[in-house]
């Protein structure tokens, strides 16, 4: 190990740490005296919280998106719902029991220190939220409703019927519109941020694409603050938004922000299965939907072989012979166990031959147990939405009755498929969320902080709004004390003329490529090689092929790309290109850091490491740290740096969902 990380994680145990340091702030009273600026790339659930809590406190705040308006970030996508350890239902859940499961969800990969913070604050975002007028399922009483997610025993997720990060989202946007108003902050839509500027060291600024006109901007700040989401996209074929892309995030690794466990990519169980080669977008069916409903698969083989030849229906398979498998596998857990867990599960059956629909690449989640228990109108009350979208794409209506069998009801299930869901890796921060760029800090999903190498259901709306709301306004305060005495730098100095030139000389060489292929044949392609090597389940072999595939269809991008249109003015395809140009790097990335990490753990599946019942087997003694990652050039393998992980609290152990 050549580099030291220092991760400023003030000493004392855990439980005390936060509050510590709190009482360690050196605030600077922006609203009376200084004039600081601070720029804030995205508008998602991160970036608005953050951009509005930074103009609340005084300071002058940029910010910028890509989308028309920041009610469209990818955050409105989300569904399910978001954590906090308020403990309503009375039964048992605390702050440490949220920090425990956070950490034992993450397969102890994740920085103590920071999980307990973020499960400290998970209270303060729901009673943030409630006030910003969030309207929150409630029970009958007029209590905060809740509902389990994977991971956890206890009921803790708050929840806006399918569509809590669309209500989240707009109470963060109410809050921003008001800084906006009283002109603390000046926002920028469709802007897209192509390189940060560093002056002597610090991050001063960024260079900003309108991407109306296609003109390149330049903006100044004495702190930058990049809120701009995960690389799912990566894989081309994923749960994300279309838009969601890595450039800002990767054009910092470029710079020298280390990037963080690259390798831990989360892809989540419950997904619309794919169904064709034209389809650039999958969907979610939420985790919540595990509370209500059962995944099963046939427990004979020739009744899978009967269902995907399209000569049986799983509602004609009596219940004897279907095989709730991880209600078999681990009892305690159930339907609910972590997502890294119940897609490997349904990954082992479907190989095994037993999986449905006409690829065989699917699972059954069937209500039909609860809505004759509880009635449709309720089950509707919880899902309604999701049933609705599930019928929209499939033409199934999963509350419609489809046979009886023995004076029971069964009702027409859902398929499911695990699908690339959201990026546990991202930049690498320590405790202030600062990267390793001195003025640049990191928050939301383009972080790696909490989640170790699995992040549990509804926790990365947790993070992102923690991150947003109660953790970045402290911690860049310590660093913004400092920056009082330093003048913001001019937008006339060498450093953005360089930068500008960088970005505008990457621009004009896509446009003179003038090949043959399409942005989308190639990200298409670039996401079967990320899927069939750098997937669900990798082996040092594979990953090997996959990286020298990546490194040949690079080469066929710089050389036979084609980008229609011209610089100036909008240019989707340009942009895209700029996007695919990254996910190259990002891809490689990804397979670099898996071939390094010689175990298996969370969202990191190498075959060769894992137990005879298939499960993942880490190795402690080997890879008990967080792998961080230097750039050295475009076709160099970047430098591994490790952050040794130090747990106080947890007790390291083999994670067990089955009692
Ligand atoms: C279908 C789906 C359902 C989900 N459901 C849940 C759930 O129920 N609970 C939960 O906890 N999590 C859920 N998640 C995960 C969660 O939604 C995301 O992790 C979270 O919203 C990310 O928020 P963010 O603010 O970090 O990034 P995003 O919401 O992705 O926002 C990124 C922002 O950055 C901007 N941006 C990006 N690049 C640039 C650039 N170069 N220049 C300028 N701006 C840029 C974008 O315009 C956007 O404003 C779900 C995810 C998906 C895909």
């Amino acid at each position: 190990m050549s580099k030291v990380l220092d991760s400023k994680i003030p000493a004392g145990p855990v439980p005390e740490k936060w509050k510590e340091y709190k009482a360690h702030q050196r605030l600077v009273n922006p609203k009376n005296k200084l004039k600081l600026d601070v720029i804030v790339v995205g508008t998602g659930l991160a970036g608005a919280s953050a951009a509005a809590s930074l103009g609340e406190m005084g300071f002058n705040v940029i910010n910028l998106c890509i989308q028309d308006s920041p009610r469209r970030a990818h955050s409105i996508a989300a569904q399910g719902g978001i954590n906090a350890a308020k403990c309503y239902q009375n039964d048992g859940d605390s702050v440490y029991r949220l920090f425990y499961d956070t950490v034992k969800g993450g397969d102890y990969r994740a920085r103590e220190a920071n999980v307990y913070r973020l499960a400290e604050v998970s209270n303060n975002i729901i009673d943030q939220c409630v006030a910003q007028g969030v309207p929150f399922a409630r029970e009958y009483g007029g209590m905060l409703a809740n509902r389990s997610f994977g991971g956890a025993q206890v009921s803790r997720t708050f929840y806006a019927k399918g569509q809590t990060g669309q209500q989240l989202l707009l109470g963060a946007y109410s809050s921003l519109s008001c800084q906006v108003n009283a002109g603390k902050v000046k926002l920028y839509t469709r802007y897209e941020m192509e390189d940060v500027v560093i002056v002597d060291g610090r991050a001063r600024g960024i260079i900003a694409k309108n991407l109306v006109t296609g003109q390149l901007e330049r903006f100044s700040a004495n702190a930058v603050v990049i809120a701009t989401g995960g690389y799912g996209n990566t894989y081309f074929l994923s749960t994300n938004a279309m838009g969601c892309n890595c450039t800002a995030a990767v054009q910092c690794y470029r710079k020298g922000a280390y990037f963080a466990n690259p390798s831990y990519v989360q892809i989540h169980p419950t997904c619309i299965p794919v169904h064709g080669d034209k389809q650039s977008k999958l969907t979610l069916m939420s985790e919540s939907l595990r509370n209500d409903g059962r995944i099963w698969v046939p427990k004979k083989i020739e009744d899978a072989k009967a269902l995907q030849a399209g000569t049986k229906q799983g509602w004609e398979i009596p219940e004897e012979d279907r095989d709730y498998y991880l209600e078999r596998r681990y009892p305690a857990f159930g339907n609910l166990v972590p997502r890294d867990v119940a897609s490997r599960a349904a990954k082992e059956r479907c190989d095994k031959g037993f999986g449905v629909n006409n690829t065989g690449l699917a699972v059954f989640l069937d209500f039909s147990e609860s809505i004759n228990r509880l009635g449709l109108d309720v089950i509707m009350q919880r899902y309604g939405n999701l049933f609705e979208m599930y019928e929209e794409i499939t033409d199934v209506f999963p509350g419609d009755v489809a046979n009886e069998i023995n004076g029971v009801k069964y009702y027409k299930p859902m398929m499911i498929y695990p699908a690339i869901h959201y990026t546990m890796g991202g930049i690498w921060v320590d405790y202030e969320l600062q990267t390793t760029i001195p003025g640049l800090f990191a928050i939301g999903e383009c972080n790696f902080s909490d989640h170790g190498a699995n992040r549990l259901g509804a926790s990365a709306l947790m993070q992102g709004l923690a991150d947003g709301y109660f953790v970045l306004p402290y911690t860049i305060q310590n660093y913004l004390a400092d920056q009082a005495v330093w003048p913001k730098v001019p937008t006339d100095r060498k450093e953005f003329d360089e930068a500008e030139k960088g970005v505008q000389a990457e621009i004009d060489r896509l446009m003179n490529i003038k090949g043959k292929r399409s942005v989308d044949s190639i990200h298409k392609e670039l996401g079967h090689i990320m899927w069939e090597y750098v997937g669900m389940g990798r082996t040092a072999e594979g990953l090997k092929t996959g990286l020298k595939k990546m490194h040949d269809l690079e080469k066929e991008f710089d050389t036979n790309l084609f980008v229609p249109g011209t610089k100036e003015g909008l240019n989707v395809e340009l942009d895209k290109a700029i996007h695919l140009r990254d996910f190259f790097t990002m891809g490689q990335l990804v397979a670099f850091d898996a071939l390094s990490r010689n175990e298996s753990c969370g969202g990191h599946f190498r075959e060769e490491y894992q137990t005879e019942e298939g499960e993942a087997k880490r190795d402690d003694e080997n890879y008990f740290y967080v792998g961080c990652w230097e750039y050295k050039g475009k076709g160099n393998e970047p430098e591994l740096i490790k952050e040794p992980l130090e747990y106080e609290a947890i007790k390291v152990q083999t994670r067990n969902y089955k009692n």
